[in-house]
């Protein structure tokens, strides 16, 4: 049995069936995907809840199945640190050449003094190695809630120097939550199945959902940290102290996104892709200003900030949004909107956030989570990933790694 129907739980099952293996994955919602999702019907392009930029990196076998499956992308631009910055409040206007490579070279500094982190080992917050009195400490922090879904006290400098993407991001036109249906189609997935306990006492697995009990040899476990840490689902008997531990160390970060739809290009003269916009001091917003060559507004907004816009409501985190594009680009612009949403994956109980942390000394966590437990418990996702984690690809490696795992066993 697989537990979840997220990348990492699709990609396990496609191994295991493709090795003749009889399989079956229970999902507690009523679409396949978990944190891939794609939105195809608010506004005139998809719009990607969960994960929209596939890496494009040699490790990814996502880019293939793209290219083999017919679907579209291109190498695109989201916005970062780096980028055109606007500060909001005291001080409102655009970052100048001069504060921006003031600024770049803080960001650099910051950047290698991570990296050095790592290559020595030193598991310590990421907070304990930059000058945080620094005047652009707070942007990294605000790039970091961006990117990691956490501030720098909360994240491990090893973990984050472990972190491997590299490569172009993609940017799918049907979406990326689109290409994950396909790739899970024709899978044996049972949906509106919540799992609420799993019995490992004897010698297999025994499973129990909404949709009765099932007994399994072993099982795949993929649900997110933030499920696991919630206990929604109790396991009999309990799981042992150091995959308790791992998953107390995993905690998910926050990333919300709310999109907006102009009938016409509304931004005037400026015609990069995408900018930062920092209210000083406060939240800060990732902005792509035409999603998909389309009049779509997208802004990424991490840390806690992306609960409270979660809590604001659609309607409350499209007007945060409108308010600051206005400031911004100094018009009225709400009278040309069409459409608006906003994510909700902190509220959402199947998921809890956004992806994992790995928290100042639990770098070892990732690998500790995927040590299967009396070879009948075998976690895996995003979280489990060392040098991935936080992608749809990472998750899909884990998946694989797992289900390689069973085989092996099996055998
Ligand atoms: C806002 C956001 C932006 C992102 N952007 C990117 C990006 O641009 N590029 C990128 O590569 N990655 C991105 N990611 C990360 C990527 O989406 C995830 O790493 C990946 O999708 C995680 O897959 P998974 O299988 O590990 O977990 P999940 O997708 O969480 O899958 C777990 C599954 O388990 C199910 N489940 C939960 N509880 C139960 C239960 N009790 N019983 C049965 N089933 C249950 C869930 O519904 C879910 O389907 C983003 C994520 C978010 C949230």
């Amino acid at each position: 049995m697989v537990v979840g129907a997220g990348v990492a739980g699709l990609s396990a099952a496609r191994i295991l069936r493709d090795s003749g293996i009889s399989v079956q994955i229970l999902e507690s919602k009523d679409r396949i995907g978990g944190r891939a999702y794609t939105d195809r019907d608010t506004f005139s392009v998809p719009f990607d809840h969960g994960c929209a930029w596939m890496s494009g990196g040699p490790y990814n076998p996502l880019v293939q199945f793209a290219d083999d499956n017919g679907f579209e992308c291109i190498a695109r631009f989201y916005p970062v640190l780096e980028d055109k910055t606007f500060i909001g409040n005291v001080g409102s206007g655009w970052v100048t050449d001069e504060e921006a490579s003031e600024r770049d070279c803080y960001l650099e500094d910051s950047y290698q003094a991570i990296a050095a982190a790592g290559r020595e080992r030193h598991d310590i917050p990421i907070t304990d190695i930059i000058d945080t009195k620094s005047a652009w400490a707070h942007h990294l922090n605000n790039y970091l809630a961006a990117v990691q879904g956490g501030y720098s006290d909360q994240i491990s400098a090893l973990d984050f120097a472990n972190s491997q993407a590299s490569g172009d991001e993609l940017h799918l036109f049907d979406g990326y939550g689109t290409l994950i249906e396909r790739f899970g189609e024709g899978l044996p997935v049972q949906l509106s199945a919540a799992v609420t306990s799993i019995d490992w006492s004897g010698e297999g697995v025994k499973i129990s959902s909404s949709k009765g009990i099932i007994s399994c040899k072993v099982a795949i476990i993929t649900m997110s940290t933030g499920v696991l840490a919630a206990n929604r689902i109790r396991f009999d008997p309990g799981l042992p102290e150091n995959t308790r531990a791992a998953i107390a160390a995993l905690p998910m970060g926050r990333l919300a996104k709310v999109a907006i739809q102009f009938d016409r290009q509304v931004y005037g003269s400026f015609t990069d892709d995408g900018f930062n916009y920092y209210d000083s001091p406060g939240t800060s917003l990732n902005v792509i200003t035409g999603y998909a060559d389309s009049t779509m507004a997208v802004a990424y907004v991490g840390g806690t900030p992306a609960d409270e816009l979660e809590a604001l409501g659609k309607e409350g985190a499209a007007t945060f949004l409108l308010d600051r594009l206005e400031t911004a680009f100094g018009s009225k612009l709400r009278q040309y909107v069409v459409a608006t949403d906003c994510t909700g994956w902190g509220s959402d109980p199947d998921v809890c956030g956004s992806y994992s942390i790995a928290l100042p000394g639990h770098a070892g966590a990732r690998e500790a989570l995927a040590e299967p437990v009396a070879n009948r418990l075998f976690f895996a996702g995003e979280a489990t990933s060392k040098h991935h984690y936080g992608f749809a690809h990472g998750a899909l490696l884990e998946g694989r790694a797992a289900a390689e795992k069973v085989i092996a066993l099996l055998a």
